[in-house]
C-alpha cells in the first residue's frame, strides 16, 4: 500500500515543528523593555507561514483510493461498481465520501440526514468520479478538499473531463467549488498539494497548444475565495517534494548525469526566493519527509544502510547492518517520530515482505511481526492509513463482505466486496511494540 508513507508525512509536519534560525526573521534593533513586547525591525521580510504542510501524498497516490486525514477522523471514499452506473458517459463513477470517527470509532457514509440512500446530489456523501478524485484537508483541518482529476490525457470532450477542487465543511455540507481549470491545464498528480493557515498550493500543468511544450505552474489558491495566482513556475521534471519551516522543497531530476541524481532546492514564497540546498545520487529507494531524505541502500550480502540527509543543513548520518536477505529492492516507506520503516522481499521460496522499523535517533531497529489477512488467506504487513499524535489507523484485517446501495432509480443493490479492509487503530506505542492491541472501528457502511 502505496499510500502509508504520505499519511505519516502530512502529520510529520505538525508534530516535528522546530524553532526557526532565521528564514528573514530579524532580531528586534533595540530588545525590549520588561513587560513590553518585542517587535520586528522595520522592514523586515514577513515570516514564512510555519503551518505550511504537505496534506496528499503526492508520487505515492492511488487515484481512486485516497484519504484525507485530521487528527480527529479519516475521510476516504468508495465507489459503485460498474452495474450501478446510472450515466451514459463511459467515464462517469458515482460514490459516496466516507468517514472514520476517531472517538467513536465508527466508520460511516459522510452524511448526517436520516434514511438518506446516500444516492443522489443532495446527500452530502455521495459525489460523481468525473476521472478520479483526491481527498484532503487543509493544514488547519478546518475544511474538506476533493479534487475532481478530470482527464489526465488532456482529452477534453464534456465539463467532468476539466479539473476542478471542491471545497466542503468537515461533516461535508456546504460544497462548492473552489477552483476550476482551464481546458488545456491539469493538475500534476505527482506533486502533493501544500497547504498553510489560508492557502494551497497546487501544481498545474498548462499545455496551451498542441506545439506548445507544456509548463508546470504552482498555483497558490486562497481557500475563501478561490482567487489564485502563479508564485512558481517549474519544470515538468521538478517535482514538489516537502514543505518545512514555511519552505518548500522541491526536487529538480534533469540536472543529472544519471536518472538517480537529484538537487534538491527550497523556494520561500515571502522571499521569492530559491536556494540549492543538496545534490546527490538518489539510492534505489528514497524518501522525502518535512527536512529530511531518507535514502534506502543495500550494501554487502545481509545487511543495508540508511542514510539520512538534513537538506536544510546538509548534515548526514548512517544507520548500516539493518537486516536484508533481499530480492531486488529495498525501501524506506513510513517516517513517524524518527522512526522509518525498512522494507524488503526475502529471498525464500515464498519471497515474504520483511520490514523493521528503524529509530533513526538512536540507530534501534525493531522487526514488525503484526500481519494481517488478505483475501485468499494471503498474510501482509499491517498498512498504516493515517496518523495522530498517539496513534495509527490501520487495516488490521479484510473480510468478504457485501455492500448495500441503492441506484438513482432507488432500486436496491447489493454488491460483493471480498476483500473490504478492517479498520482499527493501535497505539504507536504498541505499533512499534509488535502487540495487536487493536480497537476495532465499527463499521457501518
Ligand atoms: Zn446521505
Amino acid at each position: 500500500m502505496l499510500k502509508k508513507w504520505q499519511k505519516a508525512t502530512a502529520l510529520l509536519c505538525l508534530l516535528f515543528s522546530l524553532f526557526a534560525t532565521g528564514c528573514g526573521k530579524q532580531p528586534a534593533a533595540n530588545p525590549a523593555a520588561p513587560g513590553e513586547k518585542a517587535t520586528e525591525t522595520q522592514g523586515s521580510q514577513p515570516d514564512d507561514d510555519r503551518s505550511l504542510r504537505v496534506v496528499t501524498n503526492g508520487n505515492f497516490r492511488n487515484l481512486l483510493l485516497n484519504g484525507a486525514e485530521t487528527e480527529r477522523g479519516y475521510y476516504d471514499s468508495i465507489i459503485w461498481p460498474l452495474d450501478m452506473y446510472t450515466e451514459d458517459s463511459p467515464w462517469m463513477h458515482c460514490g459516496n465520501l466516507i468517514y472514520t470517527d476517531y472517538q467513536t470509532r465508527t466508520r460511516i457514509f459522510l452524511c448526517s440526514t436520516p434514511g438518506c440512500a446516500h444516492n443522489n446530489e443532495n446527500c452530502t456523501s455521495y459525489i460523481r468520479y468525473p476521472r478520479g478524485i483526491v481527498l484532503f484537508a487543509n493544514a488547519a483541518e478546518t475544511r474538506l478538499f476533493c479534487m475532481a482529476t478530470g482527464a489526465m490525457d488532456g482529452e477534453v470532450y464534456s465539463e467532468d473531463d476539466i479539473g476542478r477542487i471542491y471545497q466542503m465543511d468537515l461533516d461535508g455540507s456546504n460544497r462548492k467549488e473552489l477552483l476550476r481549470l482551464k481546458a488545456y491545464e491539469s493538475f500534476s498528480l505527482n506533486d502533493p498539494v501544500l497547504s498553510d493557515s489560508e492557502r494551497l498550493y497546487v501544481c498545474v500543468i498548462v499545455t496551451k497548444s498542441a506545439t506548445a511544450e507544456p509548463v508546470k505552474e504552482l498555483r497558490s489558491i486562497n481557500i475563501s475565495d478561490g482567487t489564485w495566482e502563479t508564485i512558481l513556475n517549474l519544470k515538468i521534471a521538478e517535482n514538489v517534494f516537502s514543505a518545512y519551516d514555511g519552505l518548500i522543497i522541491l526536487g529538480d531530476g534533469e540536472k543529472v548525469t544519471s536518472n538517480h541524481t537529484y538537487e534538491y532546492r527550497s523556494f520561500s514564497m515571502s522571499r521569492n526566493e530559491s536556494k540549492k540546498l543538496y545534490e546527490c545520487d538518489i539510492g534505489e529507494y528514497s524518501i522525502v519527509v518535512n527536512n529530511t531524505l531518507i535514502i534506502a541502500n543495500k550494501t554487502v550480502e545481509d545487511t543495508g544502510a540508511i542514510k539520512i540527509i538534513d537538506l536544510l543543513s546538509g548534515s548526514e548520518k548512517i544507520i548500516d547492518d539493518i537486516p536484508q536477505e533481499a530480492v531486488g529492492m529495498v525501501s524506506v516507506t513510513d517516517l513517524f517520530d524518527d522512526i522509518v520503516r525498512w522494507a524488503y522481499i526475502d529471498k525464500t521460496e515464498i519471497g515474504e515482505a520483511q520490514e523493521y522499523l528503524v529509530n533513526c535517533a538512536t540507530g534501534e531497529i525493531t522487526k514488525i511481526t503484526l500481519r494481517y489477512s488478505e483475501f485468499g488467506g494471503t498474510k501482509r504487513l499491517v498498512p498504516i492509513v493515517a496518523e495522530t499524535e498517539t496513534q495509527f489507523l490501520v487495516i488490521k484485517d479484510t473480510t468478504d463482505s457485501k455492500l448495500s446501495l441503492t441506484n438513482a432509480e432507488g432500486i436496491p443493490f447489493l454488491c460483493d466486496w471480498p476483500n473490504r479492509e478492517v479498520y482499527a487503530l493501535i497505539s504507536k506505542e504498541d505499533y512499534r511494540n509488535n502487540i495487536p492491541n487493536y480497537q476495532d472501528i465499527e463499521d457501518t457502511i
